[in-house]
C-alpha cells in the first residue's frame, strides 16, 4: 500500500544491511534523500522494492532508522508507537519487579529508535535522541503514553546539547514535561508508583517534583533530575551491583565509583570499602547517598577519594596494598573502533594491576562499556593480564547488562556492556 511518505531510496550495502535484521542506514549509502528532516520515509532498495518505514535524520550520519518492514501511514505508525511503548513498559514490569528503578524504553532495543525513558521511582527521565522523536505529534504521543502508563510519576526531558547540536535541533534546556499526578484515575491505580520513597520517609513537601529517592537492591540512591548531574544512575548495572555482592568480601577497592553503585553494594557485606573517582560533584552525591543508607541499615564505612583511578592502582601497588575484592567500571575507552588498540591497553594496565594486588581467593569485577570491545576481546585482555600478573584466575560469572536493557540480536551496538565476576586462586 503506497505510504504517500517521502521516498528515500538506498544502495546495496544499505539493503542488505536492512535484511540482515540491522535498522540503521548510514548516510553514505543512500541513493537519493529527499525528506523533511525527522520525517517518517518509505525505504526502497536499488530495485525500487519497498523495504519498510524508517525515520529520517537529515543531519546525522545515521540517516535512517528502521522502524517496521512494513511501509507504514503515519496514522499506522502513531499506533505501533503507542503500542510499542506499552509493550516496553509490560515487559519491564514482567521481569524488572523487584526495583522501583529501571530503563522503561531502550531505544533500538524496544524498536523505538532514538527514545530513551528511564523511571526513578516516581521520577520519568526521557532522552530523545533524533529529529523524529523531536517532532509533533510523535513528543505527544510519547508524553501522553508514559502519562497513562505512570499516572503519578514526574516526566523530565534531560537534554544532551551535544546529541541537539548533531541532529541539528534547536536549543533547549532540561525541563519538566509533566508533575506528577497526585490523584490516579482506578484504572490507572494498578500501575501505582509510589510517591515517596517509604523506606526513607521523604515527602513530596521537602523534595520538589524533579527529585527523588531510588532504591536498587534495597541500596537508596538520591537523584535530580533537574539540579546538580543530570546524568542519573547506571541502571544497566543494577543486577552486577547484586550480583558483585555475592562474592565481594574483606577489604574493597571501587575504582571509577561515579555516585557509589558498586561501594554501596559492598559497603554492605565488606569490612571497609576504599572508592575512587575523579569527579568531585559525583563523589559529593556519592557521600549523600551513604549517608542515606546509614540512616537505614548496618553498613561499613566508605573512604571516598577524588583520584586518577590509574594513578591510584599505580601508588597502591607500589605501595603495597592489598585487596580482597576490586571493582573497575571505567568509561568507553574505546569511543570508535580505531580507538580499539589503545583503549585494550588501558582495560590492561588496570586489570593487570588490580591482578596484582588481589589476596588469594580476592574478588575482581572487572566491566567495560564500550561496545567496540567485544567479550572475546575482552576476555582476551584480561586472560593476558592474568599470565603477566602470575596469577590463576577462575571466571565465576560473565555478565551483562540488567534485563531492562535487552540487546537486539542482529545489532551489536545494543549489547554494550561487559561485566565479568573472577576470583584468584585460593
Ligand atoms: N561504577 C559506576 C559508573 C562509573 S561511570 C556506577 O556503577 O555507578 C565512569 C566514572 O569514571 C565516572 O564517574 C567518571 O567520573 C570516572 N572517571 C573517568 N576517568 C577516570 C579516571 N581516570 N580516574 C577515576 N575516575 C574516572
Amino acid at each position: 500500500m503506497p505510504s504517500s511518505n517521502p521516498v528515500i531510496a538506498i544502495n546495496q550495502r544499505g539493503a542488505a544491511r536492512l535484511k540482515s535484521g540491522h535498522l540503521w542506514v548510514y548516510r553514505s549509502d543512500l541513493a537519493s534523500a529527499n525528506a523533511p528532516a525527522g520525517s517518517l520515509v518509505e525505504v526502497r532498495d536499488p530495485r525500487g522494492k519497498p523495504l519498510g518505514s524508517a525515520l529520517y535524520s537529515s543531519s546525522s550520519q545515521i540517516a535512517i532508522r528502521l522502524v517496521s518492514n512494513e511501509v507504514l501511514s503515519d496514522a499506522t505508525w502513531a499506533r505501533l508507537l503507542s503500542d510499542r511503548i506499552a509493550a516496553a513498559v509490560r515487559f519491564r514490569q514482567a521481569n524488572a519487579r523487584n526495583t522501583d528503578s529501571y530503563r522503561v524504553i531502550f531505544s533500538e532495543a524496544d524498536l523505538l529508535p532514538g527514545l530513551i525513558v528511564d523511571r526513578y521511582n516516581d521520577v520519568l527521565s526521557l532522552q530523545i535522541l533524533t529529529q523524529a522523536f523531536d517532532r509533533e505529534p510523535l513528543r505527544e504521543i510519547v508524553v501522553s503514553s508514559l502519562a497513562e502508563h505512570f499516572p503519578d510519576a514526574s516526566l523530565i526531558e534531560r537534554v544532551d546539547p551535544h546529541i541537539r547540536e548533531l541532529e541539528e535541533l534547536p536549543p533547549r534546556e532540561s525541563q519538566m514535561l509533566r508533575v506528577g499526578n497526585s490523584a490516579p484515575s482506578s484504572e490507572a491505580e494498578r500501575n501505582r508508583v509510589p510517591r515517596s520513597s517509604p523506606a526513607v520517609g521523604l515527602g513530596r513537601d521537602i523534595l520538589d517534583h524533579s527529585k527523588t529517592v531510588f532504591t536498587l537492591n534495597g541500596v537508596h540512591f538520591h537523584f535530580d533530575a533537574l539540579g546538580g548531574q543530570k546524568t542519573g544512575a547506571f541502571l544497566d548495572q543494577r543486577e552486577n551491583y547484586a550480583a558483585a555482592a555475592r562474592y565481594a568480601h574483606g577489604d574493597a577497592l571501587d575504582c571509577f565509583t561515579y555516585q557509589g553503585g558498586f561501594a554501596l553494594h559492598l559497603a554492605r557485606v565488606c569490612d571497609h570499602v576504599a572508592a575512587v573517582d575523579s569527579s568531585r560533584p559525583a563523589l559529593e552525591v556519592a557521600e549523600q547517598n551513604e549517608q542515606l543508607n546509614r540512616q537505614h541499615h548496618r553498613s561499613g564505612d566508605v573512604d571516598w577519594t577524588e583520584a586518577n583511578a590509574f594513578d591510584i592502582l599505580k601508588d597502591y601497588s607500589t605501595a603495597g596494598r592489598q585487596y580482597d575484592t576490586i571493582v573497575l567500571d571505567p568509561p568507553a575507552f574505546a569511543k570508535s573502533k580505531r580507538a580499539l588498540p589503545t583503549a585494550l591497553r588501558g582495560y590492561k594496565e588496570l586489570n593487570l594491576r588490580a591482578l596484582k594486588m588481589l589476596r588469594p581467593g580476592g574478588i575482581l569485577v572487572t566491566c567495560s562499556c564500550s561496545f567496540h570491545v567485544s567479550e572475546p576481546e575482552f576476555l582476551e585482555m584480561l586472560s593476558s593480564a592474568a599470565t603477566d600478573a602470575e596469577r590463576r584466575v577462575r571466571v565465576l560469572e560473565k555478565r551483562g547488562a540488567a534485563i531492562d536493557h535487552p540487546a537486539l540480536l542482529n545489532m551489536p551496538e545494543s549489547a554494550y556492556l561487559k561485566c565479568i565476576i573472577c576470583q584468584i586462586e585460593s
